[in-house]
């Protein structure tokens, strides 16, 4: 089956300096990214990419934007957000530059590319927004939407699950 990620170079290398546009929007699977937790299950990929030559490379850039999901690293509240990913990468068939991609069978595959890069870009521990205040250390109680009387100031964190663990041990 032909990938509308696939993209013939020979075309491209012909006459440096030509250029090819790619608009699609692919299921996660087509990037081999079906069922990656960080990612929202039925999300799509848009791919807005273009692609140039030069003597003996393409370049490609442009963007590529996911729905991601995850928990929020201060208050686990759940995260569901859009994620735009920018994308400059190099192709080469003879490979100069150490970080470029391969140019196989004068095709450009940039599937694994764009893996690769929604893998790197999407966070392991998201933030449901910059500035969330998080769970009281204390009691628990969710700061952006509770207040509480505990005093956060004196008590370390780390201390206090030290003595609750403490206080779980058996005599
Ligand atoms: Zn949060
Ligand atoms: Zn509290």
């Amino acid at each position: 089956m032909a990938s509308p990620l696939v993209v013939n170079a020979l075309e491209l290398l012909r006459r440096p300096g030509s250029r090819k546009d790619l608009v699609v929007v692919v299921p996660l699977d087509d990037v081999d990214l079906a069922g990656e937790d960080r990612l929202v299950d039925d999300s799509e990929v848009s791919v807005e990419l273009s692609c140039e030559s030069t003597s003996d490379a393409v370049v490609v850039m442009g963007a590529v934007r996911v729905g991601t999901r995850g928990v929020c690293r201060r208050c686990l509240r759940d995260v569901e957000g859009e994620l735009t990913i920018g994308i400059h990468e190099t192709y080469q068939e003879t490979r100069t530059d150490p970080d470029a991609f391969p140019i196989e069978n004068d095709q450009i595959d940039l599937r694994s590319m764009i893996r690769e890069s929604v893998l790197l870009d999407v966070p392991e521990a998201p933030l449901c927004r910059p500035d969330c205040p998080g769970l009281c250390p204390v009691c628990g109680a969710d700061m952006s939407t509770e207040t509480c009387s505990c005093v956060v100031e004196t008590v370390d964190p780390r201390w206090s699950v030290l003595s609750d663990l403490r206080d779980s041990l058996p005599e």
